[in-house]
């Protein structure tokens, strides 16, 4: 057992990850949502945009290329065990953290009464192995999402029409930020590290690396090992954690 606290923890048990794009979950905490799925938490995932961009592929719609997605973000789910996959629809590549989206954020908050948030960075960083490339979809979903669980989620004041819908108030317990540069939770998904490299190979239309580079690159990210293949070097994410693969997160609690 990693976490600190049990899935039957009042408040707890439920945990949802609002992202941008599908594929972004499983290659930043697909292992962490496997992990809860087997400690008996029901996960949901919240997926922003519709993800009709990427692609180099001049052949393809959006439309096509978006529902294509969608599925494979469906299949992904599958693998990994999760309870529910909501796509809200937002444009691929022009995502804002508006109102709107932090209502739609609000709204599945309330409806699925997570404990546990899961979401991106909210912020581009300029240092780091990342260098400031952080996509902007990313950046938006991470301020939309922090912004819809304090206040707006919890508060029956705000977008009232959300209570007129019959979604009350709900208080999430902790938000866990991916891809934060000083991160102080790890959690030890050596046991879910099989299950993620599926979840992510499911992704067939963002893929342009073989299996084996897409596993490799896994094991760089969530290992032990040091790389100095950019010019700021980065650590695997289980380094000097005692954990062979791990996913690591800022925390909040609220
Ligand atoms: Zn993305």
């Amino acid at each position: 057992m990693t976490l600190d606290f049990g899935p039957n923890e009042e408040g707890y048990g439920k945990a949802m990850v609002v992202f941008a794009h599908p594929d972004d979950a499983e290659w930043g905490c697909s292992g962490t949502a496997s992990k809860l799925v087997s400690e008996n938490w029901d996960v949901t995932y919240v997926v922003c945009t519709d993800g009709s961009k990427g692609t180099a592929n001049r052949d393809i719609s959006s439309k096509q290329l978006s529902k294509i997605r969608q599925q494979e973000q469906i299949n992904a789910g599958k693998i990994i065990g999760l309870t529910d996959v909501i796509f809200l629809g937002y444009p691929d590549g022009y995502l804002e953290p508006s109102l709107n989206l932090r209502k739609d954020i609000a709204r599945e908050i309330r409806k699925h009464k997570p404990g546990i948030l899961i979401c991106p960075y909210p912020m581009r960083s300029l240092d780091g192995p990342y260098q400031g490339s952080g996509h902007p979809d990313h950046i938006a979903a991470g301020e939309a999402t922090l912004s819809a669980v304090f206040p707006s989620a919890r508060d029956h004041l705000t977008f009232p029409d959300l209570l007129q819908e019959g979604f009350e108030p709900w208080a999430v317990k902790e938000v866990w930020i991916v891809g934060h540069p000083n991160p102080d939770l790890f959690i030890d998904i050596s046991s879910e590290f099989e299950k993620s490299v599926s979840a992510l190979l499911a992704h067939k239309s963002q893929m342009s690396m073989n299996d084996d580079e897409v596993r490799q690159r896994l094991i760089e990210w969530k290992g032990k090992t040091i790389h100095n293949n950019s010019n700021f070097g980065f650590k695997g994410r289980a380094h000097g954690q005692g954990m062979k693969y791990a996913e690591s997160f800022k925390r909040l609690k609220y």
